[in-house]
């Protein structure tokens, strides 16, 4: 059965072609641009009335949305989380752990596997793998990690953590600097899980030896990252110049217009090109809801944030805590303050995600990727969202 998707302006990869493309079992089976023959098989067609059409979203660090977290390691809070982010375009993510107990890591990896593989998945965003954000961390650099449970990389535990995932496990964010790391890193790239350098306190040094050893991405570049510091006046760069610097770290940027200002989001694209950004949202469960105050992390060890709707604070009034943003915000503000255009905006959300968890038949718009698409008008405000085909939201 063929599903014909027409009067569109696709976001390809290499730019906006007008016309539509047609699905068939899920996947794309063809792109039907409006300079060539039109389409007459049998199907049903629906008319994009000249939206755009693109693959949907692809959010790798992302920790809850909708009221839930996925550290709650209820399905309640995965289901709310993964349905607002759905909303907002999302239809792929990485649910994002923060540094917790084994036991609340097991939860969450327990239910990334049972929700990937229930019958019913299509109806939410594909589950591409969890996002261990810590416990690996440096003191120092922990943000709004809880400190209580960070971890020494050389204490052993991580063949704990990898027996816990059971192959659910897809990104590491650790700081590359501590005692161990090499080995840290050593297990998990034998185990295909990417490295991530995160929450670190290192210097350019500890940066290159990260990419030797198999670090391809940056956490959430600028927030809890080093940077140049001077001893006996001698400048010495940190992780953050070593990832703007290093052609083989991919980097997430949390486009939410508050973590960041115009000018730094120009600066990344300029210095990393726009091929090696990700956009991420960093979501705590206050995204896609009102103003109030929220716990970040789960509901029983988790601590009370405030979100005015635009940002989530910690107590003090002035931390981030994570952001409230979804996907469409993130393309919107790459768009409106780093002058980004729009297909470029929507590779960094799709494409680029994709390929840097190397899953070829996502986040593009082309014959035989699966048909999980987002339309939407000018503004990215989401008028649909398709996973396989079918409407989802
Ligand atoms: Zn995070």
């Amino acid at each position: 059965m063929y599903t014909l998707f027409e009067n569109g302006r696709m976001i390809c990869p290499d730019g906006e072609v007008p016309g539509g493309l047609l699905v068939e079992d899920g996947r794309i089976a063809a792109l039907l641009p409006e300079t060539g023959a039109p389409w007459r098989g049998e199907g049903e067609r629906i008319d994009l009335g000249g939206a755009y059409i693109a693959p949907g979203f692809i959010d790798i660090h992302v920790h809850g949305g909708g009221g839930g977290d996925f550290m709650d390691g209820t399905r309640e809070s995965f289901e709310a989380a993964l349905k607002t982010h759905l909303a907002h375009g999302t239809t792929a993510l990485c649910p994002t752990t923060l540094t917790a107990t084994f036991d609340e890591l097991g939860q969450v990896f327990a239910l990334c596997r049972e929700m990937a593989s229930a019958p019913d998945a299509y109806r939410l965003p594909r589950i591409l793998g969890a996002h261990l954000e810590g416990p690996y961390i440096a003191a120092s650099q922990a943000g709004a990690q809880d400190p209580a449970y960070i971890r020494a990389p050389q204490d052993g535990s991580f063949g704990e953590i990898l027996r816990l995932s059971q192959g659910a496990l897809r990104i590491l964010t650790a700081a590359p600097e501590l005692p161990g790391a090499d080995k840290l890193a050593k297990a998990a790239r034998e185990a295909g899980v990417l490295l991530s350098m995160g929450h670190t306190d290192g210097r350019i040094e500890d940066a290159a030896r990260a990419v030797e050893q198999g670090y391809t991405m940056a956490t959430h570049l600028y927030s809890s990252m080093s940077t140049i510091i001077r001893e006996n006046g001698m400048r010495r760069p940190g992780v953050l110049e070593g990832a703007l610097l290093m052609d083989e770290i991919t980097v997430e940027v949390i486009a939410d217009g508050m973590h960041l200002p115009p000018s730094l989001l120009k600066l990344i694209v300029k210095t990393k090109g726009p091929d090696r950004v990700i956009l991420v949202t960093d979501a705590m469960r206050g995204a896609g809801m009102a103003a109030g105050v929220y716990k970040l992390g789960s509901l029983s060890r988790g601590q009370d944030v405030i979100s005015d709707g635009a940002i989530a604070r910690m107590p003090d009034g002035v931390s981030f805590a994570g952001s409230v943003a979804t996907a469409d915000r993130l393309i919107r503000t790459m768009c409106g303050q780093a002058g980004v255009p729009l297909w470029q905006a929507v590779r960094m959300m799709t494409l680029h995600p994709a390929r840097a968890l190397g899953i070829p038949d996502i986040g593009r718009l082309e014959p035989g990727c699966r048909a999980d698409l987002v339309v939407f008008a000018p503004g990215v405000k989401v008028l649909g969202v398709y996973r396989e085909g079918k409407r989802v939201a």
